[in-house]
């Protein structure tokens, strides 16, 4: 199932459509729902549970 959400970014700094990436973490192995979202144009990771939160990646912001 592919779903979209918009939501503003807060890389983007504006409304972007989110796409869930394939869950890693086995949050769809029950048939949940991953609450796992990222930006289709800068890839930055929302998690959606049940508010939209940004997630900071440490890696994103190293360097
Ligand atoms: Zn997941
Ligand atoms: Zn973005």
């Amino acid at each position: 199932m592919s779903d979209t959400r918009e939501w503003p970014c807060p890389d983007c700094g504006d409304a972007r459509e989110f796409v869930q990436p394939p869950c890693a973490d086995g949050h769809t192995d029950d048939g949940g729902d991953c609450p796992e979202w990222v930006c289709a144009d800068c890839g930055t990771a929302l998690l959606a549970d049940p508010a939209p939160v940004a997630v900071t990646f440490a890696v994103r912001r190293a360097a």
